[in-house]
């Protein structure tokens, strides 16, 4: 018989009935420490109280209208974004590819009402992660994603990343936009140097090119500023950014500054649940907690001590880790062993991590991890560490 569920997933057997802080409990009563955070999203843990309050409070009151009425709830969230970012204008969605869309559609629409309509070309890089819609795989480019579901969508070129020269050779007079995450999530837990990304603003500048970056996995305190870029200077033209900002609750933006959004006047874009009552009321309650003083202090404390730990643990076993690279609470370790085994001792031992490309295993736990958790957290990923030598030592 057929799944039931459509059988896209290769799902561990394990259902979680509880989370608590950084803490998952599953059916059978095991505890797991969750240094995947349901893939960046659950920022502050699980079932954070200020975020259980506003959604519960709100769900008494009013959960949708649609777009075809004012939400204060997204005035509100918009104005905070806006205050802290280059942005001057935001689109919610109810996801990270919806954003990514929301972005190409914008970059495409800018240079259309400028009256180059000629120009809808966007240029994306090797190991690139955008998203699962047509547009979205289309962008990301790997064929893994494309195979089997048609022409890839028309007008998304890909360049290997780092390269400028092949950037640079890669640009035409039809070229809108470049779209880049500043720290390949997916992909792999890979870095960007920031005079990269400062060449990047540059090139775009010279040429009239829209600068998109995707900060659907690095956004929102995840490397330890509120929106990584903000580590290198250099600032976007559209931002895409979902995963931490509901906290768990469907929610992504698209932001963009005057300029960049100007084509997208009234019945360009729409969605119906996109920045709906519920979603605001998390968001808001959420985007008060990013910005709360000290908050993204605490993320780099505790990044800097997990990445040196993570840094001995790689010295301690040669055989299992190559190297540790990521920024914040966005931590890949380079493994020498299969990620999926390693992944799979780590569960045993008691802690979720999750994979990337690369060979790499990625940690993403809450930003709200306490010193203690890092602590039990590197115990148990030494602990999955060592049972690869024991293993080779039995061999
Ligand atoms: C997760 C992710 C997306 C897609 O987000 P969904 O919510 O799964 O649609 C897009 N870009 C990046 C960089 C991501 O990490």
């Amino acid at each position: 018989m057929f799944p039931v569920l459509l059988p896209t997933f290769a799902r561990t057997d394990i259902a979680f009935v509880r989370g608590e802080g950084a803490w998952l409990v599953a059916e059978d009563g095991r505890r797991y420490l969750d240094f995947g955070a349901g893939i960046g999203v659950a920022a502050f843990g699980h079932s954070h109280p200020a975020l259980v309050a506003a959604l519960t409070q709100q769900a008494g009151k009013l959960w949708h209208t649609s777009n075809l009425y004012r939400v204060p709830g997204q005035e509100s969230l918009a104005a905070k974004l806006v205050a802290h970012s280059f942005a001057d204008t935001v689109f919610f969605t109810n996801s990270g590819s919806e954003a990514c869309e929301c972005a190409f559609k914008m970059a495409r629409r800018y240079h259309f009402v400028n009256g180059q309509p000629e120009r809808f070309h966007i240029i994306t890089f090797t190991g690139a992660f955008h998203g699962r819609t047509l547009g979205g795989i289309a962008a990301g480019g790997q064929e893994k994603y494309l195979e089997g579901f048609g022409p890839k969508v028309s007008g998304f070129d890909q360049v290997p990343a780092g390269d400028l020269d092949a950037l640079k050779a890669a640009i035409t007079d039809k070229t809108a936009a470049l779209m880049i995450e500043p720290i390949q999530g997916e992909g792999g837990i890979r870095p960007l140097a920031p005079d990269y990304l400062r060449a990047l603003r540059k090139l775009c500048d010279e040429k009239g090119m829209l600068l998109i970056f995707d900060e659907v996995q690095t956004g929102m305190g995840r490397t330890g500023k509120l929106f990584a870029h903000e580590w290198s200077g250099v600032e976007p033209d559209i931002m895409c950014v979902a995963k931490g900002i509901g906290g768990g609750f469907p929610l992504g933006a698209c932001l963009a500054t005057a300029e960049a959004a100007k084509g997208m006047t009234v019945g360009t874009h729409g969605t119906t649940y996109g920045g709906n009552p519920l979603a605001m009321a998390v968001g808001n309650a959420a985007m008060d907690l990013f910005l709360a003083p000290g908050f993204l202090d605490q993320v780099n404390k505790t990044a800097n001590y997990l990445s040196q730990q993570l840094g001995a643990l790689a010295a301690e076993h040669p055989n299992v880790i190559e190297s540790v690279r990521g920024q914040g609470l966005m931590l890949g370790l380079k493994m020498k062993v299969p990620n999926g085994d390693f992944i799979n001792a780590a569960r045993t031992a008691g802690i979720l991590v999750l994979p990337a490309g690369d060979n790499v295993v990625r940690l993403l736990p809450p930003l709200t991890l306490t010193e203690a958790e890092a602590r039990e957290g590197m115990a148990l990923l030494s602990k999955a560490a060592s049972s690869f030598e024991t293993k080779a030592a039995a061999q």
